[in-house]
């Protein structure tokens, strides 16, 4: 069953500037993006910097009002609620951010931090708060003895932790991960993402998961969207992502991540040019200027994502359901010629 659905979202931001504030045209953040996230499932969501997906996961929760679209989370649209109501479903809406130190009061106590949304939401008070704070500490790993610590006194890793017991504070059934472990050691972030997992397994959590490594994603994602432009380009469960990826783009990205083995060969796809403005996309596939399997068709009309019957949606002109495919299936391995 789905848990949220996302229809054609769009998030544009005006550019507004010069003597009389005329309208210059606007940034093409989110450009019609539609997606679902099924109870109890981790998507990924991955693209290079700028490419829209915090802002997607922000525009999800409605902390950025959307230009147009359709968000339904439990079966409600959350364009139509008051703002009470809004209140009341972001408690089962909650947010991780990408760097926990900027994220959390440095004057606030870990347990003030942590309790803060039992009092907003009227959850608990006093004993009762103090309580589910120390039990929220002991299920992310921390320590009853931290409950009156200040941030700084804590770790990157400590304190991603507080920023998560903090958002489980309010029973949330949806979480979106925005880069949670982007600013950690790679040590540091197997254990942030152990931790997502098996609080998913006891809470029947569901995860949208952001992040700008495709490594990253890869153990917890059950599906993995890909993001370029503001767009989705590919979206499949996780291993026809990395096992078989239709999209240029997904093969380029795929191709820079390093392998466990040495002895594993593999070549790198370095793409042309860098990630043109999203206030004047190209033309057609906005991949085109970077793709080296570009057709004239590509320069004049958008691809439309197209899905197979395993639910594997690309939005490509040449690769895809029923289209060419690689002759290479495994690109980590091999050459990546078509
Ligand atoms: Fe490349 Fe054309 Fe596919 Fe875009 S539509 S990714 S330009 S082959």
């Amino acid at each position: 069953m789905n848990l949220l659905e996302v229809r054609n979202l769009k998030k544009y931001f005006p550019l507004d500037g010069g003597l009389f504030s005329r309208h210059k045209g606007e940034v093409k953040a989110v450009d019609d993006v539609s997606l679902t996230v099924e109870e109890g499932e981790t998507l990924g969501l991955v693209g290079e910097s700028g490419c829209g997906k915090s802002t997607l996961g922000r525009v999800i929760l409605r902390l950025i009002e959307p230009t147009a679209g359709e968000i339904v989370f439990e079966g409600k649209d959350l364009m139509e609620l008051s703002p009470r109501q809004l209140r009341e479903m972001r408690r089962e809406m909650q947010i991780i951010f990408q760097d926990p130190y900027a994220s959390l009061n440095p004057r606030m106590r870990v347990g003030e931090t942590v309790g803060e949304g039992l009092e907003i939401h009227k959850l608990a008070t006093g004993k009762k708060k103090r309580d589910r704070v120390m039990e929220l500490l002991n299920q992310v790993g921390l320590k009853e003895e931290h409950y009156d610590r200040y941030p700084h006194e804590f770790s990157g890793g400590q304190r991603q932790r507080i920023g998560i017991a903090r958002a489980l504070s309010v029973n949330p059934r949806f979480i979106i991960a925005d880069e949670p472990v982007s600013s950690l050691d790679v040590s540091i972030q197997a254990q942030i993402i152990n931790l997502l997992q098996e609080l998913q397994e006891k809470m029947h959590l569901t995860y949208l998961f952001i992040s700008h490594d495709l490594r990253v994603v890869e153990h917890i994602s059950h599906r993995v969207a890909i993001m370029y432009l503001g767009k989705i380009v590919e979206i499949a469960p996780s291993d026809a992502i990395y096992k078989d990826p239709k999209h240029p783009y997904t093969r380029a990205l795929l191709s820079a991540v390093p392998l466990p083995d040495p002895e594993r060969k593999k070549e790198r796809i370095i793409l042309e040019g860098d990630v043109p403005s999203p206030v004047n996309p190209p033309s057609g596939c906005s991949f085109h200027p970077r793709c080296a399997y570009r057709e004239d068709i590509c320069i004049s009309a958008e691809p439309r994502l197209e899905f197979d019957a395993d639910h594997h949606g690309v939005s490509c002109h040449v690769f895809g359901p029923g289209k060419r495919v690689w002759k290479t299936p495994d690109p980590t391995t091999k050459g990546q010629r078509a």
